[in-house]
């Protein structure tokens, strides 16, 4: 389906080079079956907050105490995001100024942190993220970084070896949470171990944040110091990031002592290092956008949009074991799926470039101890927010694991190709995106 002629008619008017690409970009999300596991289709609403008049605001500051006048409505809108962000992880304090969730990331660490400290994350290659303290990012050039990794066998955090680890290299703070994890982050084993070393604990739930918010993923909060999220990912919200303490605390450390002498909340830390010392002015219509994503996730059709998740990623994945497909950890109890391709004499660059072709979205990724370099890969992730955003289900699941199989197990055969793209786009076709965009 293409979108209503005068929908964006106005943009074609202004614009016609951009209108081009922006209906392009249009009928590529609505044609072609997104797996990517960090993204996602945000509502209508969302859509339309995210591209709407606050962006002309500049607010520096934070609700109350502007840099710049005019601010009382955004200030509203600012205050109902914390609070239902609040509401939805059971959490004290919140910062939804995070321009994504490395900014997230960033501010939580240099709060915690002095230059040259010590943190641990689990190893990029392992499923960690960039900012977990990869060597190309600030994270692995403000800090010194032992990584942790996953047991060989059981594709899982191996504790004993990041106990070990921790009790040799006395991190600082431990981050825990991933991009390409499909198990539960086990917070408590973690919180196990900070203590035993006498570490901060971070958790970084970009990923299963939705899956957090319905109550279907265990909670960080209950266990870790700080907690980070995008709001983009299984959470559904407008891309951005945010940062939660379950409970506020006292800064008695002293790394970062304040100058007035009086001990400092970690919150009122945590505000200062995202606004003046990382960030500027908020994206207020974000914010705002972001609202309306958490309202959306407070409802109780937002529990059974993150079970369907679950449930498609269960369906997903035992339809590839069965077609043989060696899946990390052996399965998934989130949306992530983690295909090892190795025995199937294909990478994971070649699966993700064929596939594409035939409008099936997906993403090359490293496997735990893959032997192949990150831009070739052994293996691809599978997600399923945004084809569960669309109203698929089980006999989806299975059809889609069909079509990836025909083409994987033939991978040069171009008619497959072709044969698949025409079903993908059939089958996009019963589940319309932005139906408030078609005619
Ligand atoms: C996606 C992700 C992020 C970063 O999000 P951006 O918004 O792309 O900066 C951080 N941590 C983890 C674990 C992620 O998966």
């Amino acid at each position: 389906m293409v979108p209503a002629k005068d929908a964006f008619s106005f943009i074609q008017d202004a614009d016609s080079e951009i209108y081009d690409i922006l209906l392009r970009e249009i009928t590529r999300e609505d044609q072609t079956l997104e797996l990517i596991a960090s993204e996602n289709f945000v509502s209508y609403p969302v859509l339309q907050m995210a591209g709407g008049v606050m962006t002309n605001k500049y607010a520096e500051g934070y609700p109350g105490a502007r840099y710049y006048g005019g601010c009382e409505h955004v200030d509203e809108a600012e205050n109902l995001a914390r609070d239902r962000a609040k509401k939805l992880f059971d959490c004290e304090y919140v910062n939804v100024q995070p321009h994504s969730g490395s900014q997230a990331n960033m501010a939580a660490l240099m709060t915690f942190l002095n230059t040259g400290d010590t943190i641990m994350g689990l190893d990029l290659a392992h499923g960690g993220h960039l900012s977990h303290g990869s060597p190309v990012n600030f994270s692995g050039k403000l800090y010194n970084v032992v990584s942790y990794q996953v047991d060989r066998n059981t594709g899982r955090v191996d504790f004993d070896s990041v106990r070990k680890s921790a009790v040799e290299h006395k991190p600082k703070l431990i981050i825990c949470g991933g991009s390409a994890y499909p198990r539960f982050i086990e917070f408590e084993n973690f919180r196990a171990i900070a203590d035993e070393i006498g570490a901060f604990l971070m958790a970084d739930i970009a990923h299963p944040s939705g899956l957090v918010a319905a109550g279907l993923h265990p909670s960080p909060m209950p266990y870790c110091d700080v907690v980070t999220t995008t709001t983009h990912k299984t959470l559904r919200g407008p891309r951005g990031g945010m940062i939660m303490l379950g409970k506020d605390f006292e800064n008695k450390w002293g790394a970062v002592a304040p100058k007035t002498g009086r001990t400092k909340m970690i919150s009122e830390l945590i505000d200062s290092t995202v606004m003046p010392g990382i960030q500027g002015g908020p994206l207020m219509h974000i914010i705002a956008a972001k609202a309306i994503a958490f309202g959306e996730a407070l409802q109780p059709e937002f529990k059974k949009y993150a079970q369907d998740i679950i449930d498609n990623a269960h369906t997903m994945s035992e339809a590839l074991l069965e077609k043989d497909y060696q899946l990390v950890s052996g399965g998934t109890d989130t949306h992530v799926i983690l295909i090892d391709l190795s025995n199937k004499g294909v990478s994971g660059k070649a699966a993700e470039k064929t596939l594409e072709r035939a409008g099936i979205t997906v993403n090359k990724n490293m496997v735990p101890f893959d032997k192949r370099s990150p831009f070739i890969t052994s293996g691809i992730r599978l997600g399923t927010p945004a084809i569960t955003t669309r109203g698929m289900g089980k006999g989806e699941m299975k059809k889609i694991v069909q079509f990836i199989d025909q083409i994987l197990n033939d991978i040069e055969n171009d008619t497959i190709v072709e044969n698949v793209k025409l079903e993908v786009k059939s089958l996009c076709k019963f589940f319309p995106l932005y139906r408030e965009l078609h005619d």
